[in-house]
Protein backbone atom coordinates (compact mmCIF):
# COMPACT_ATOMS: atom_id res chain seq x y z
CA UNK A 1 0.00 0.00 0.00
CA UNK A 2 1.50 3.24 -0.92
CA UNK A 3 0.76 6.89 1.01
CA UNK A 4 0.53 9.53 -1.36
CA UNK A 5 1.60 12.63 -1.25
CA UNK A 6 1.11 15.90 -3.16
CA UNK A 7 3.66 18.79 -4.09
CA UNK A 8 2.77 21.93 -5.90
CA UNK A 9 5.30 23.73 -7.98
CA UNK A 10 8.38 22.79 -10.23
CA UNK A 11 9.06 19.44 -10.72
CA UNK A 12 12.31 19.58 -11.82
CA UNK A 13 13.33 21.61 -8.44
CA UNK A 14 11.94 18.90 -6.85
CA UNK A 15 13.39 16.03 -8.54
CA UNK A 16 16.63 18.14 -8.14
CA UNK A 17 15.79 18.12 -4.17
CA UNK A 18 15.98 14.54 -4.01
CA UNK A 19 19.18 13.89 -6.11
CA UNK A 20 20.69 16.66 -3.86
CA UNK A 21 19.29 14.91 -0.82
CA UNK A 22 20.43 11.28 -2.02
CA UNK A 23 23.78 12.72 -2.23
CA UNK A 24 24.05 14.48 0.93
CA UNK A 25 22.30 11.79 2.97
CA UNK A 26 24.80 9.54 1.61
CA UNK A 27 22.03 7.22 0.16
CA UNK A 28 24.05 6.96 -2.78
CA UNK A 29 27.32 7.43 -4.14
CA UNK A 30 26.24 9.30 -7.74
CA UNK A 31 23.21 9.98 -10.00
CA UNK A 32 23.10 9.06 -13.30
CA UNK A 33 22.41 12.01 -15.52
CA UNK A 34 24.38 13.64 -18.39
CA UNK A 35 26.99 16.88 -19.40
CA UNK A 36 25.38 18.88 -22.36
CA UNK A 37 27.76 20.01 -25.14
CA UNK A 38 26.59 21.55 -28.62
CA UNK A 39 22.93 20.89 -27.97
CA UNK A 40 23.84 17.21 -27.18
CA UNK A 41 23.84 15.37 -23.93
CA UNK A 42 26.92 13.07 -22.98
CA UNK A 43 26.31 10.56 -19.88
CA UNK A 44 27.67 11.57 -16.64
CA UNK A 45 27.49 10.63 -13.23
CA UNK A 46 26.71 13.60 -10.54
CA UNK A 47 29.02 12.89 -7.25
CA UNK A 48 27.82 16.07 -5.00
CA UNK A 49 25.32 18.07 -4.57
CA UNK A 50 26.41 21.10 -5.99
CA UNK A 51 26.40 19.98 -9.46
CA UNK A 52 22.87 18.87 -9.74
CA UNK A 53 21.71 21.91 -10.22
CA UNK A 54 23.27 22.28 -13.61
CA UNK A 55 22.89 19.03 -14.53
CA UNK A 56 20.37 18.10 -17.05
CA UNK A 57 18.22 15.63 -15.27
CA UNK A 58 15.37 16.33 -17.64
CA UNK A 59 16.54 15.82 -20.40
CA UNK A 60 18.14 12.65 -19.82
CA UNK A 61 14.84 11.37 -18.60
CA UNK A 62 12.71 12.87 -21.78
CA UNK A 63 15.23 11.99 -24.49
CA UNK A 64 18.17 9.36 -23.74
CA UNK A 65 21.80 11.04 -24.35
CA UNK A 66 23.71 11.10 -28.15
CA UNK A 67 25.09 7.77 -28.58
CA UNK A 68 24.40 4.44 -27.50
CA UNK A 69 24.26 5.06 -23.91
CA UNK A 70 21.42 5.08 -21.55
CA UNK A 71 20.87 5.33 -18.01
CA UNK A 72 19.65 1.88 -17.13
CA UNK A 73 22.52 0.37 -18.82
CA UNK A 74 24.75 2.91 -17.01
CA UNK A 75 23.55 1.43 -13.43
CA UNK A 76 24.04 -1.92 -14.93
CA UNK A 77 27.42 -1.61 -16.07
CA UNK A 78 28.65 0.32 -12.54
CA UNK A 79 26.23 -2.22 -10.30
CA UNK A 80 29.27 -2.21 -7.67
CA UNK A 81 28.14 1.49 -7.16
CA UNK A 82 24.84 2.74 -5.76
CA UNK A 83 23.32 5.11 -8.00
CA UNK A 84 20.10 6.70 -8.38
CA UNK A 85 18.48 6.65 -11.77
CA UNK A 86 15.26 8.83 -13.48
CA UNK A 87 13.81 6.32 -14.99
CA UNK A 88 10.32 5.87 -17.18
CA UNK A 89 8.62 2.56 -16.95
CA UNK A 90 9.50 0.66 -19.80
CA UNK A 91 13.33 1.57 -18.05
CA UNK A 92 11.90 0.66 -14.80
CA UNK A 93 10.83 -2.76 -16.49
CA UNK A 94 14.22 -2.91 -17.54
CA UNK A 95 15.50 -2.88 -14.17
CA UNK A 96 13.24 -5.87 -12.89
CA UNK A 97 14.43 -7.56 -15.72
CA UNK A 98 17.78 -7.07 -15.14
CA UNK A 99 17.40 -7.87 -11.29
CA UNK A 100 16.10 -11.02 -12.13
CA UNK A 101 18.83 -11.80 -14.27
CA UNK A 102 21.03 -10.64 -11.47
CA UNK A 103 22.41 -7.59 -13.42
CA UNK A 104 21.58 -4.70 -10.79
CA UNK A 105 20.73 -4.64 -7.54
CA UNK A 106 17.79 -2.89 -6.95
CA UNK A 107 18.77 -2.47 -2.79
CA UNK A 108 21.65 -0.70 -4.04
CA UNK A 109 20.48 1.59 -6.33
CA UNK A 110 17.71 4.35 -6.08
CA UNK A 111 14.84 4.83 -8.29
CA UNK A 112 13.15 7.89 -9.15
CA UNK A 113 10.63 6.86 -11.71
CA UNK A 114 7.32 8.90 -13.30
CA UNK A 115 4.13 8.08 -15.12
CA UNK A 116 4.48 8.18 -18.83
CA UNK A 117 2.00 9.00 -21.23
CA UNK A 118 4.23 8.65 -24.21
CA UNK A 119 7.07 10.24 -25.40
CA UNK A 120 6.64 12.56 -28.71
CA UNK A 121 9.36 12.23 -31.49
CA UNK A 122 12.20 14.20 -31.52
CA UNK A 123 10.64 17.41 -33.12
CA UNK A 124 9.07 18.06 -29.15
CA UNK A 125 12.73 18.22 -27.70
CA UNK A 126 12.15 21.29 -25.90
CA UNK A 127 9.29 20.12 -23.66
CA UNK A 128 9.97 20.10 -20.15
CA UNK A 129 9.04 17.44 -17.82
CA UNK A 130 6.00 19.14 -17.02
CA UNK A 131 4.48 19.09 -19.70
CA UNK A 132 5.90 15.65 -21.61
CA UNK A 133 4.52 13.55 -18.42
CA UNK A 134 1.43 15.09 -17.62
CA UNK A 135 -0.49 15.99 -21.20
CA UNK A 136 -1.51 12.75 -23.56
CA UNK A 137 -0.40 13.03 -26.72
CA UNK A 138 -2.43 11.71 -29.57
CA UNK A 139 -1.08 8.73 -30.96
CA UNK A 140 0.34 10.55 -34.45
CA UNK A 141 2.30 12.19 -32.06
CA UNK A 142 4.40 9.50 -30.18
CA UNK A 143 7.39 7.84 -30.78
CA UNK A 144 6.30 3.95 -32.03
CA UNK A 145 7.65 1.90 -29.09
CA UNK A 146 5.58 4.31 -27.34
CA UNK A 147 2.29 4.25 -29.54
CA UNK A 148 2.04 0.21 -28.48
CA UNK A 149 3.21 0.40 -24.72
CA UNK A 150 0.98 -1.49 -22.57
CA UNK A 151 2.44 0.03 -19.06
CA UNK A 152 2.52 3.50 -18.42
CA UNK A 153 3.16 3.48 -14.63
CA UNK A 154 6.41 1.73 -12.93
CA UNK A 155 6.01 -1.88 -12.05
CA UNK A 156 9.24 -0.72 -9.28
CA UNK A 157 10.34 2.22 -7.71
CA UNK A 158 11.71 3.76 -4.60
CA UNK A 159 10.13 7.14 -5.37
CA UNK A 160 7.06 7.23 -7.88
CA UNK A 161 5.93 10.90 -9.12
CA UNK A 162 3.22 10.91 -11.28
CA UNK A 163 1.50 14.28 -13.37
CA UNK A 164 -1.33 12.25 -15.03
CA UNK A 165 -3.80 13.50 -12.66
CA UNK A 166 -3.01 17.04 -12.61
CA UNK A 167 0.20 19.11 -13.68
CA UNK A 168 -0.38 21.38 -10.53
CA UNK A 169 -0.81 19.27 -7.91
CA UNK A 170 2.33 16.44 -8.84
CA UNK A 171 1.68 12.92 -6.24
CA UNK A 172 4.73 11.73 -4.75
CA UNK A 173 4.77 7.97 -3.42
CA UNK A 174 7.27 5.45 -2.33
CA UNK A 175 7.27 1.93 -2.49
CA UNK A 176 11.13 0.85 -0.65
CA UNK A 177 11.88 1.18 2.59
CA UNK A 178 14.20 3.74 1.16
CA UNK A 179 12.23 5.76 -1.14
CA UNK A 180 9.48 5.77 2.59
CA UNK A 181 12.62 7.59 4.62
CA UNK A 182 13.16 9.99 1.33
CA UNK A 183 9.43 11.38 1.07
CA UNK A 184 9.71 11.57 5.10
CA UNK A 185 12.44 13.80 4.75
CA UNK A 186 10.30 15.80 1.96
CA UNK A 187 7.55 15.69 4.43
CA UNK A 188 9.22 17.13 7.07
CA UNK A 189 11.18 19.96 5.04
CA UNK A 190 7.49 21.38 3.97
CA UNK A 191 8.65 20.19 0.47
CA UNK A 192 5.47 17.70 0.44
CA UNK A 193 1.53 18.71 1.40
CA UNK A 194 -0.80 16.56 3.16
CA UNK A 195 -2.20 12.76 2.09
CA UNK A 196 -3.48 13.05 -1.54
CA UNK A 197 -7.05 13.64 -1.66
CA UNK A 198 -8.60 10.43 -3.16
CA UNK A 199 -10.04 11.85 -6.16
CA UNK A 200 -6.82 12.71 -7.61
CA UNK A 201 -5.54 8.81 -7.35
CA UNK A 202 -9.09 7.85 -8.71
CA UNK A 203 -7.97 10.05 -11.66
CA UNK A 204 -4.44 8.46 -11.90
CA UNK A 205 -5.80 5.25 -11.96
CA UNK A 206 -8.30 5.93 -14.91
CA UNK A 207 -5.68 7.83 -17.04
CA UNK A 208 -3.39 4.65 -16.74
CA UNK A 209 -6.18 2.53 -17.19
CA UNK A 210 -7.03 4.07 -20.71
CA UNK A 211 -3.21 4.68 -21.61
CA UNK A 212 -2.62 0.62 -21.53
CA UNK A 213 -6.19 0.19 -23.11
CA UNK A 214 -4.74 2.31 -25.41
CA UNK A 215 -1.56 0.50 -26.25
CA UNK A 216 -2.97 -2.57 -26.09
CA UNK A 217 -5.54 -1.37 -28.58
CA UNK A 218 -2.48 -0.47 -30.78
CA UNK A 219 -0.50 -2.86 -30.61
CA UNK A 220 -3.45 -5.48 -31.64
CA UNK A 221 -4.46 -3.18 -35.00
CA UNK A 222 -0.64 -3.71 -35.56
CA UNK A 223 -0.87 -7.18 -35.12
CA UNK A 224 -4.33 -7.49 -37.29
CA UNK A 225 -2.61 -5.43 -40.19
CA UNK A 226 0.81 -7.38 -40.05
CA UNK A 227 -1.45 -10.57 -40.13
CA UNK A 228 -3.74 -10.06 -42.61
CA UNK A 229 -0.90 -9.71 -45.66
CA UNK A 230 -0.37 -12.93 -47.12
CA UNK A 231 2.09 -15.07 -45.35
CA UNK A 232 4.60 -14.74 -48.60
CA UNK A 233 4.73 -11.24 -48.46
CA UNK A 234 5.24 -11.25 -44.49
CA UNK A 235 8.11 -13.40 -45.16
CA UNK A 236 9.67 -11.23 -48.48
CA UNK A 237 8.71 -8.01 -46.12
CA UNK A 238 10.50 -9.66 -42.86
CA UNK A 239 13.61 -11.08 -45.00
CA UNK A 240 14.55 -7.59 -46.42
CA UNK A 241 14.28 -6.15 -42.76
CA UNK A 242 16.61 -8.52 -41.76
CA UNK A 243 18.73 -8.29 -45.00
CA UNK A 244 19.21 -4.04 -44.94
CA UNK A 245 21.17 -4.70 -41.62
CA UNK A 246 25.02 -3.57 -41.47
CA UNK A 247 25.87 -5.71 -38.41
CA UNK A 248 27.12 -2.56 -36.68
CA UNK A 249 26.08 -3.65 -33.42
CA UNK A 250 24.76 -0.32 -32.68
CA UNK A 251 21.36 -2.04 -31.72
CA UNK A 252 22.98 -4.27 -29.45
CA UNK A 253 25.27 -1.59 -27.46
CA UNK A 254 22.05 0.71 -27.15
CA UNK A 255 19.64 -2.20 -25.63
CA UNK A 256 19.38 -1.92 -22.21
CA UNK A 257 18.51 -5.86 -21.52
CA UNK A 258 21.64 -6.89 -23.62
CA UNK A 259 24.35 -7.23 -20.89
CA UNK A 260 26.37 -10.12 -21.95
CA UNK A 261 30.12 -8.91 -21.52
CA UNK A 262 31.27 -11.32 -24.29
CA UNK A 263 28.81 -10.89 -26.76
CA UNK A 264 29.08 -13.48 -29.27
CA UNK A 265 27.27 -11.85 -31.62
CA UNK A 266 29.03 -8.49 -31.42
CA UNK A 267 32.45 -10.33 -31.95
CA UNK A 268 31.51 -12.65 -34.80
CA UNK A 269 29.15 -10.34 -36.43
CA UNK A 270 31.20 -10.35 -39.60
CA UNK A 271 30.94 -13.80 -39.77
CA UNK A 272 27.12 -14.20 -39.36
CA UNK A 273 24.80 -13.15 -42.53
CA UNK A 274 22.55 -10.06 -41.60
CA UNK A 275 19.60 -12.18 -41.33
CA UNK A 276 21.46 -14.77 -39.12
CA UNK A 277 22.58 -12.04 -36.78
CA UNK A 278 19.59 -10.25 -36.19
CA UNK A 279 17.05 -13.47 -35.39
CA UNK A 280 19.98 -14.84 -32.88
CA UNK A 281 19.69 -11.34 -31.54
CA UNK A 282 15.77 -11.68 -31.42
CA UNK A 283 15.91 -14.85 -29.80
CA UNK A 284 18.10 -13.82 -27.19
CA UNK A 285 15.58 -10.76 -26.71
CA UNK A 286 12.37 -13.07 -26.78
CA UNK A 287 11.24 -13.03 -23.38
CA UNK A 288 13.40 -9.95 -22.34
CA UNK A 289 12.36 -6.90 -24.64
CA UNK A 290 10.47 -4.33 -22.87
CA UNK A 291 9.64 -1.92 -26.05
CA UNK A 292 11.86 0.98 -24.47
CA UNK A 293 12.62 2.12 -28.35
CA UNK A 294 15.94 2.69 -27.76
CA UNK A 295 16.76 0.47 -30.44
CA UNK A 296 14.78 2.20 -33.36
CA UNK A 297 16.73 5.15 -31.84
CA UNK A 298 20.46 4.20 -33.12
CA UNK A 299 19.79 1.78 -36.00
CA UNK A 300 21.56 3.33 -39.08
CA UNK A 301 19.28 1.58 -41.39
CA UNK A 302 16.23 3.11 -39.75
CA UNK A 303 14.74 -1.02 -39.42
CA UNK A 304 11.41 -0.96 -36.94
CA UNK A 305 13.31 -3.23 -34.61
CA UNK A 306 11.23 -2.76 -31.27
CA UNK A 307 8.35 -3.41 -34.00
CA UNK A 308 9.68 -6.56 -34.78
CA UNK A 309 11.45 -7.50 -31.99
CA UNK A 310 8.16 -6.93 -29.38
CA UNK A 311 6.04 -8.26 -32.15
CA UNK A 312 7.78 -11.77 -31.65
CA UNK A 313 8.64 -11.32 -28.07
CA UNK A 314 4.73 -10.93 -27.06
CA UNK A 315 3.96 -14.58 -29.81
CA UNK A 316 6.29 -16.20 -27.41
CA UNK A 317 5.62 -14.73 -24.04
CA UNK A 318 1.76 -14.62 -23.93
CA UNK A 319 1.65 -18.65 -23.91
CA UNK A 320 3.50 -18.10 -20.54
CA UNK A 321 1.86 -15.42 -19.43
CA UNK A 322 4.78 -13.40 -19.08
CA UNK A 323 5.07 -9.79 -19.61
CA UNK A 324 9.17 -8.48 -19.25
CA UNK A 325 9.62 -6.55 -16.40
CA UNK A 326 6.40 -6.11 -14.86
CA UNK A 327 6.64 -8.42 -11.73
CA UNK A 328 9.30 -10.53 -9.77
CA UNK A 329 7.78 -13.95 -9.20
CA UNK A 330 7.66 -14.85 -13.14
CA UNK A 331 10.98 -16.40 -14.22
CA UNK A 332 12.47 -15.40 -17.18
CA UNK A 333 11.74 -18.17 -20.12
CA UNK A 334 13.87 -18.28 -22.73
CA UNK A 335 17.19 -18.30 -20.57
S1 LIG B 1 7.55 2.93 -24.02
FE1 LIG B 1 7.08 5.10 -24.20
S2 LIG B 1 5.08 5.32 -23.19
FE2 LIG B 1 5.92 3.38 -22.52
S3 LIG B 1 6.98 3.88 -20.64
FE3 LIG B 1 8.51 3.96 -22.28
S4 LIG B 1 8.59 6.10 -22.89
FE4 LIG B 1 6.69 5.80 -21.72
S1 LIG C 1 15.25 -4.77 -28.15
FE1 LIG C 1 14.98 -2.56 -28.49
S2 LIG C 1 12.93 -2.11 -27.71
FE2 LIG C 1 13.55 -4.11 -26.87
S3 LIG C 1 14.48 -3.64 -24.89
FE3 LIG C 1 16.15 -3.70 -26.39
S4 LIG C 1 16.39 -1.56 -27.06
FE4 LIG C 1 14.41 -1.72 -26.03
S1 LIG D 1 21.57 -1.02 -35.38
FE1 LIG D 1 20.45 -1.64 -37.24
S2 LIG D 1 22.04 -1.95 -38.78
FE2 LIG D 1 23.08 -1.91 -36.80
S3 LIG D 1 23.17 -4.08 -36.16
FE3 LIG D 1 21.30 -3.25 -35.27
S4 LIG D 1 19.70 -3.70 -36.79
FE4 LIG D 1 21.67 -3.94 -37.83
Amino acid sequence: MVDWFTYKGDVLQLVRRIAKHLLEAGVVDGVVSGVSKDGKVSLYIVRGAVEVDESPLDRVLLHGYRGLESAVRAVRERREERLAVLVKPCEARAMVELAKRRQVNLDSSFIIGFDCPGIRVNNTIELGIKEAVSAVPSDELLRDACRRCEVHALPHYDVCISLLASPEIILVGAKTGKGTRVVKFLKESGVLSDRSPQELLLMREEKLRLLSENGRKNLREEEEKLLSAPSNERFSWFMSQLDSCARCGACIKACPLCFCKDCILIKERKNYSPSLFLVTRMLHMADACVCCGKCDEVCPKNIPLSYMFYHLGRRFTSRYNYLAGVDFSNPPRAV
